[in-house]
């Protein structure tokens, strides 16, 4: 199976899919987080973060790009392209050094580097649905397809 949905009708659905999904992570991993401002791409990008050992707050880091959090056994690094102007600023940041055999990367707005980050294993798009969203859940590779498939939130 490469697509799964997940209707996500509060804000603890957003953050359990993010839970659920850290837990099932056993080698690098990337991950492009879709969706309009507001959709909860930070929410899901929470859960998964927090569920791995960080206590403080996981905000987007809009200013600053990436946000690193050093949580053993994985890097994680936590992205937000928004304000990204041109992908090329990438290659400044030094991304290849972002990922690496123990690096998890969750990318918002990861079209804003289209050509230069490299590609993700799973796709997750958010989308408003009533008062709560759905998630639409895509693999792009082996990797991911694992995932998906030991996937389920209940
Ligand atoms: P983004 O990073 O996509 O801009 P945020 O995660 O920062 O979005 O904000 C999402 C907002 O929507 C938060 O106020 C959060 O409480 C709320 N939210 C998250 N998931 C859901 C959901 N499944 N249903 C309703 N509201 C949600
Ligand atoms: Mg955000």
């Amino acid at each position: 199976m490469s697509h799964k949905i997940f209707e996500l009708k509060d804000e603890q659905d957003t953050i359990k899919l993010g839970t659920k999904l850290s837990g099932l992570c056993t080698e690098q991993t990337t991950i492009y987080l879709h969706g309009d401002l507001g959709a909860g791409k930070t929410t899901f990008s929470r859960g998964f973060i927090q569920s791995l050992g960080h206590n403080g707050n996981v905000k987007s880091p809009t200013y600053t790009l990436v946000e690193p959090y050093n949580l053993e056994p994985w890097q994680v690094y936590h992205f937000d392209l928004y304000r990204l102007a041109d992908p090329e600023e990438l290659e400044f940041m030094g991304i290849r050094d972002y990922f690496t055999s123990d690096a998890i990367c969750l990318v918002e707005w990861p079209e804003r580097g289209q050509g230069i980050l490299p590609s993700p294993d799973i796709d997750i798009d958010i989308r408003y649905q009533g008062d709560g969203r759905v998630a639409s859940l895509k693999a792009n590779s082996g990797v991911g397809q694992r995932l998906l498939e030991n996937l389920e939130l209940s």
